[in-house]
C-alpha cells in the first residue's frame, strides 16, 4: 500500500511539474492576458429622462459591468457629471454616455476640453440628440452638424446596411442584419455631407416607409459613425428593453467600446 501511495505522489508531482511547464508562455504565444485592468470606463446617465432611455441606460450599465468579469477594466457610474473636473475625469479613457449628455455650462466646458485633449466618448440614442433648445453649437460640430430631423413611432426592428466593411467595427459584422426594436433618429443636415465623418451603418432605405404612427418614407439614414477629428463614436440605437437581446448588436457594441479604446494616443490598452 506504502508503495502504491508513493507511486500516486510521484505522478502527482510528475504531472504538476508537466502543468507548471505548459504554464510557460512560448515566445509566439497568442493570447495577451491582462495583468491589471487595461483602462478605466465612466457612464454618464440620467434616471431624469424618459422611461424607455432610462431602461436602456440601465441595461447598458449591467451589459458593461458583465464585460468587466476578470478585472479586465474599471467601470464607475456618475448620474452627477458636475463631480467631474477635468482633473478627475482624464483618468478615463472613455466616457460613455446612454441616455444624455451634460447641459450645465460648466460641466460642457469640462467635457470639451477632455475631448479636446484626447478623451474618448462612446454615445446613444438620446446622447446625439440636438435642437433649437440646445444651445450646444460645439456639441453639435462634434457630433458632426445633424441636427435632430424625425423619428419613426412606435420603435421597430430595422434593417442595418454596413457602410464601410473593413472598418475594425465593422469587419466582423455581416453586411446587412436586422437589428432590434428601437426609436430610429433621422438628421438634417445628414452627418454624411461633413468631411470629418465616417458613417460605418446605416438604416437600409428598404426600411420605407419605416413606422406606424410617425412614418419615415425616404432620405439619407445613417445610425453609427465616427467623427475623425475626436476619439468618439455615436450609436443611434438605444432605445427601450431590446437593445441588448441581440448577438450581432451586442458584438457591435463591444467592437465600437474597443476601438474607441484603441485609438486612445496615451496607447493602446489592450496590447499591454
Ligand atoms: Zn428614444
Amino acid at each position: 500500500m506504502i508503495t502504491c501511495r508513493n507511486s500516486i505522489s510521484t505522478f502527482a508531482l510528475l504531472l504538476l511539474l508537466k502543468l507548471q511547464l505548459t504554464a510557460q508562455v512560448p515566445a509566439n504565444y497568442s493570447a495577451n492576458y491582462a495583468k491589471a485592468p487595461r483602462f478605466k470606463a465612466l457612464i454618464y446617465f440620467s434616471d431624469r429622462k424618459e422611461g424607455a432611455h432610462v431602461i436602456f441606460a440601465h441595461q447598458t450599465i449591467d451589459y458593461l459591468q458583465k464585460l468587466t468579469v476578470g478585472d479586465g477594466f474599471l467601470l464607475d457610474t456618475t448620474q452627477n457629471f458636475g463631480n467631474y473636473s477635468y482633473e478627475k475625469l482624464k483618468d478615463y479613457q472613455i466616457v460613455i454616455m446612454p441616455d444624455g449628455y451634460p447641459t450645465k455650462k460648466e460641466e460642457r466646458a469640462v467635457f470639451e476640453q477632455y475631448m479636446e485633449k484626447g478623451g474618448g466618448w462612446m454615445g446613444f440614442h438620446e446622447s446625439g440628440y440636438n435642437d433649437k433648445d440646445t444651445h450646444w453649437p460645439w456639441f453639435v460640430n462634434f457630433l458632426g452638424g445633424g441636427v435632430f430631423y424625425c423619428n419613426n413611432w412606435p420603435p421597430q426592428p430595422a434593417k442595418i446596411k454596413v457602410d464601410q466593411p473593413n472598418h475594425p467595427i465593422t469587419k466582423n459584422l455581416p453586411l446587412t442584419w436586422t437589428a432590434p426594436a428601437s426609436e430610429w433618429y433621422q438628421w438634417n443636415p445628414s452627418p454624411r455631407l461633413n468631411k470629418n465623418i465616417d458613417i460605418l451603418l446605416s438604416l437600409s432605405a428598404d426600411n420605407y416607409p419605416l413606422g406606424i404612427k410617425d412614418v419615415i418614407n425616404f432620405g439619407d439614414f445613417p445610425v453609427v459613425w465616427t467623427n475623425r477629428q475626436y476619439r468618439m463614436i455615436y450609436l443611434n440605437m438605444g432605445h427601450g428593453d431590446e437593445i441588448y437581446s441581440d448577438a450581432t448588436q451586442k458584438l457591435l457594441i463591444i467592437n465600437a467600446l474597443k476601438w474607441v479604446l484603441s485609438n486612445d494616443k496615451q496607447g493602446n490598452p489592450f496590447t499591454k
